[in-house]
């Protein structure tokens, strides 16, 4: 019994021992850098058709995670599988977790290794990933002088990524290249910049999907309820002309007839008026013509 007690502290103590790189290096923040390394570090020396020196801290092959990164594989938002033993994993996080986990020996260690995120302040880790947020007081606020060393860090920096074998012009050019990708938002007017949102276009058309199906239910239902629990029709309710005689109630009949009664009269009371004159008028033209 001992012995199991004895083997449960030294698995729970070895756990407690094993470096946690997630923790002190955070992935997340690391993750950043790297896109913005690969976005728009890496163009530049494919163009150029040159490497990464080795003293550059960008060099992929110095990153801590690099390895680890190369054997992950996507096969779609919610399908992330390790590339090591092939377990799959919902979620990019959880297949960290299990890299630091199961994996540790994936990560780089020794001098040459680096933490990405050490280099978050000049690439803007917390911006780019929400963390900090353009508001009005923020921009106001901004320090100068703070940015201005931000700069200077970023250029020292990048030194040390100019391939040596290039002649003093082409050493300055790729140089300022470089600084231009990197280190020109470390400014006041641009250091809140954010990068154009990845898939708005997407967001939209899942938003409108949404609502054509919401409305397309909503019918269903309107006339399947129509159909199944209504004796009438929605969709087909159909004018019936009547055709018949307008039935008046009791008494009108007899308002009608007095009504009638009346223009019959007046009706037969002008009509001798007008034969009267015509007969005067025949009298008149025999007087006349005797
Ligand atoms: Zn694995």
């Amino acid at each position: 019994m001992n012995e199991i007690y004895t083997f449960a502290l030294l698995t729970t103590l070895a756990s407690t021992l094993r470096p946690t790189y997630g923790t002190s290096c955070p992935r997340d923040r690391c993750r950043v850098v790297r896109n913005t390394v690969f976005d728009l570090m890496v163009p530049l020396y494919q163009k150029a058709n040159l490497k990464f020196p080795p003293q550059c801290p960008f060099n992929p092959d110095h990153d801590i995670y690099g390895e680890q990164e190369n054997l992950k594989q996507m096969d779609g938002p919610s399908h992330w599988m390790c590339n090591i033993c092939g377990k799959a994993f919902y979620t990019e996080k959880t297949l960290d977790q299990h890299f630091d986990n199961r994996h540790p020996e994936q990560i780089k260690k020794g001098p040459t290794s680096v933490c990405l995120a050490d280099y978050c302040d000049i690439f803007r880790c917390d911006i780019i990933m929400g963390i900090k947020k353009p508001d009005y007081w923020s921009m106001v606020m901004c320090k100068h002088e703070e940015m201005k060393n931000k700069h200077t860090k970023c250029k020292e920096s990048l030194k040390k990524c100019v391939p040596p074998d290039l002649s003093s012009i082409q050493n300055r050019e790729f140089y300022n290249k470089l600084t231009d990708a990197i280190c020109s938002k470390l400014d006041c007017d641009k250091y809140w910049d954010t990068p154009p949102e990845e898939g708005g276009i997407g967001l939209f058309l899942y938003i409108l999907a949404g609502f054509i199906l919401v409305l397309a239910l909503i019918i269903y239902y309107f006339v399947a309820y129509s159909h199944f629990y209504s004796d009438e029709p929605i969709f087909a309710q159909h004018v019936v002309e009547d055709h018949r005689a307008p039935v008046y109630p009791p008494g009108s009949q007899e308002i009608r007839n007095r009504f009638q009664q009346t223009r019959i009269k007046q009706h037969n009371s002008s009509r001798p008026i007008m034969n009267s004159n015509k007969t005067g008028d025949q009298a008149h033209l025999r007087q006349s013509m005797g």
